[in-house]
Parts: structure tokens; sequence; C-alpha cells
């Protein structure tokens, strides 16, 4: 009995580049991966750098959750069981990472996206297991 109690309530990301801290007071971040010979940062692993062709092991790096809206669109038609419409979107973060994701928190309207905008990286839990374990996925939203 007093063992369920103590249970921590267990988290896991959708995909493996979404990392949750064992510190629940640390949010969770994406995770990318730094060519140690040219700097080129990537979402998730890699095997070899795109830029300049290292196969030299990556340095994973925490990227930031804060960027800019690079482009989007607003999705109308979609799969069975996907409400629509939603804001699809490419997300340009500082490490030079680009990331794609939905854009949620505002009005799937034209007049309340802008190219550029500043946007941040926040996560939601999507399901819970009988077991109370929780999936969560990243979205972004424009920062405050
Ligand atoms: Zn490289």
């Amino acid at each position: 009995m007093a063992e369920a109690e103590t249970k921590e309530k267990q988290v896991k990301p959708i995909l493996p580049f979404l990392h949750v801290p064992e510190n629940p007071d640390e949010k969770p971040y994406l995770a990318g991966n730094k060519c140690t010979s040219c700097g080129a940062t990537y979402l998730g692993a890699r095997m070899a750098c795109s830029k300049c062709f290292s196969t030299e092991p990556m340095e994973e790096v925490k990227l930031s959750d804060k960027g800019e809206l690079h482009v989007f669109s607003i999705v109308h038609q979609s799969a069975p069981g996907i409400p629509t419409p939603y804001v699809a979107a490419i997300v340009d973060l500082p490490e030079g990472v680009s990331v794609r994701c939905n854009i949620e928190g505002v009005e799937p309207d034209p007049k309340n996206l802008e190219f550029g905008m500043a946007v941040e990286m926040y996560t939601e839990t999507v399901h819970t297991d009988s077991d109370g374990t929780e999936t969560i996925a990243f979205k972004f939203r424009p920062a405050k």
C-alpha cells in the first residue's frame, strides 16, 4: 500500500529526441546532436554530418525551447480522427535546427500567424496508460 502511494508518476516522451529530465522540476527539452568537427546541429540522433560528412561521434546538446516560425500551413483535411483545422509548421531554433511541429494556442487563421514570429515549445500529455504512465508530446505556441 505504502509502495503505491510513494510511486512517482511515470512520464515517457512520444519521440526519442524529446528528453524528460529525472528531476521533475526541470522541463522536458528537445535533444540535438552537434557535429564535433564543424558544429552543425541536428534534431535527434545522426550517424554522420550532412554538412562536413564527419562520422565522428556527435555531442548531445539541449536545444532551446524558443524559436521562430519559419513557415506554416493551415491544414483543413487530414487523416480520419485528426481534428482540423490545425497549424502545421516548421520552427527554426537558434542552434540552426528546424523542427516540424504543430502550432497551438492560436485560432488556425493566417491573420494570427506571421513568418518570423517568436514561438515557444511546451509539452502536453497525449495519453495516460491504465498504470498512470503519461505519454507526452511537444508542441509550439506563440511566445508570451
Ligand atoms: Zn560536421
